[in-house]
């Protein structure tokens, strides 16, 4: 791949964002050996397939699903097992490998190694930098941060999930170190084995803040403070059945979450895990959603998105089970609340909230705050100046609820005046608004694979 720019700064396709959505459509483009062949990817981070979820550097954090089920291919499922028997600390025969719950920073890795070794790969341009505004005329010109120019015929917003900020006003929240973003993951390594934790939120980030910690030995108390106080819930053995979803897209929300809930039961009373009824809606989550008018959308995402959450997005179950280890010895408890302020103080930082029973405020002091709240949906709230040009622009609009872009079929998003396709599409986080399942790789590759076929 090459860096800096060339000569001639015109593309097929520009990919702006690579994590690990715009590297999986680089990829099965390059794969498709269809005309497109200049293909430019813009991302200003140090590695490719990385973005925030294998940027870590931690050997701790784990994928949240089994090796067999995240190869680049769907068709060729044994890829990425392929490629884990090949590096260190991997043992065992492909069907061990397969059902192992990799660490995250291989699979960026993986992601980088099989775009380099697609043909044509060599002819790729990466362009180290961020995109910050894009013109469209008869192709779409692409300012970069460092004052360069590219243009290209389609441009693929790839651009993944934005953490959410502390929800206070920005002058009440004191700066790093003592405030730290989850992602931040040298920041977190450089917290003091002794020192008390606060880390606000209770998902997937705050597992990985845990973890991270838990790795150099922490000694200190870590309280995490969340809205609900739901964890997310441990995976089991893989054994998804096919599930016919029909009458399921007749019926609203209610009766929905009442008939999931007695396909658990059922499934628990045959001695199935609920884990892999979940695991049986994953292919029809798409159509579940898009089959719920727009009020009953709203309904989920105000009283059952975050029950979905816990019940979806899972643990490994060695992770699962450090976890629990840390709350039976009382170092990690949960609280649920809502924060009402974060002061630095002579003697560190004071963190108040009210629990959710309405009890009086109560106060904790720390010498750390770990933002674990999650991923920022609301595009109106994300700072991008690339978004924000395009909404100025109207060459975007908001997806329903705002969460992401709108856009259509195969990723082709919709302008202010209705208008979809050429040359701007869209993959992963910016389509949540109307896929609402739409970041994690077994959605991505898909999407990636349809929009590759469609440029191709
Ligand atoms: C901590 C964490 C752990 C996760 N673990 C898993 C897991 O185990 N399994 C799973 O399936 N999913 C997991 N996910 C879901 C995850 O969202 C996807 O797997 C995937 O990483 C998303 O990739 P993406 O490219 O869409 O977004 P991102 O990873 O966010 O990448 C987007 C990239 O775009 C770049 N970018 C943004 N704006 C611009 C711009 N204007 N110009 C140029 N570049 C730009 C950013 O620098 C970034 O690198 C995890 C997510 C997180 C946050």
């Amino acid at each position: 791949m090459t860096h800096p720019l060339q000569t001639a700064p015109q593309f097929d396709v520009a990919i702006i964002g690579g994590g690990a959505a715009g590297v999986l459509v680089a990829i099965h483009l390059l794969a498709a050996q269809g005309p497109v062949r200049r293909l430019a990817i813009i991302e200003p981070r140090a590695g490719l397939g990385q973005g925030a979820a294998y940027s870590t550097v931690y050997p701790e954090h784990l994928l949240n699903v089994v090796a067999s089920r995240l190869s680049v291919f769907p068709d060729d499922p044994g890829h990425f097992v392929r490629y884990l028997a090949t590096q260190p600390g991997y043992a065992g025969d492909e069907a061990a490998l397969g059902d192992c719950y990799a660490r995250r920073v291989d699979f960026g890795r993986y992601l980088s190694a099989t775009l380099e070794a697609e043909p044509g790969a060599g002819d790729v341009q990466w362009l180290h930098d961020e995109a910050t505004d894009i013109q469209q005329g008869n192709k779409a010109t692409i300012t970069l941060a460092a004052g360069a120019r590219i243009t290209a015929r389609s441009v693929v917003l790839a651009i993944g999930n934005f953490a959410r900020g502390i929800p206070l006003p920005a002058a009440d929240i004191p700066g790093a170190p003592s405030c730290i973003p989850a992602w931040d993951y040298a920041a977190i390594r450089q917290i003091q084995p002794d020192a008390d934790v606060c880390i606000l939120g209770a998902g997937l980030s705050m597992v990985d803040a845990v973890l991270s910690l838990a790795a150099r030995d922490h000694g200190g108390n870590i309280t995490v403070i969340s809205r609900h106080g739901l964890m997310p819930l441990a995976h089991v053995e893989h054994g998804a059945h096919d599930l016919n979803i029909d009458d399921l897209t007749r019926q609203n929300l209610r009766q929905r979450t009442r008939a999931l809930r007695a396909m658990a039961a059922a499934a628990r009373g045959s001695g199935e895990p609920w884990q892999w009824i979940m695991d049986s809606l994953r292919p029809h989550v798409q159509t579940l959603w898009a089959t719920l008018p727009a009020d009953e959308q709203r309904c989920f995402l105000r009283h059952v998105a975050r029950f979905w959450d816990i019940h979806r997005h899972r643990l490994a179950p060695a992770v699962a089970e450090q976890i629990d280890a840390m709350r039976s010895t009382g170092q990690l408890q949960v609280r649920s609340g809502r924060l009402i302020s974060i002061a630095q103080q002579a003697d560190g930082i004071h963190v108040r909230w009210r629990g959710t029973d309405g009890t009086e405020p109560a106060q904790l002091r720390v010498e750390h705050v770990i933002n674990s709240t999650g991923v920022e949906k609301n595009i109106t709230r994300l700072a991008s100046p690339l978004l924000a040009s395009l909404m100025r622009q109207g060459l975007v609009t908001p997806g329903p609820h705002a969460m992401g872009l709108a856009t259509e079929g195969s990723g082709a998003v919709v302008a202010e005046d209705g208008r979809a396709g050429a040359p701007l599409f869209a993959v992963g986080a910016m389509r949540i608004g109307d896929l609402w399942e739409s970041t994690a790789i077994g959605e991505l590759r898909m999407q990636a694979q349809r929009l590759a076929e469609l440029l191709a």
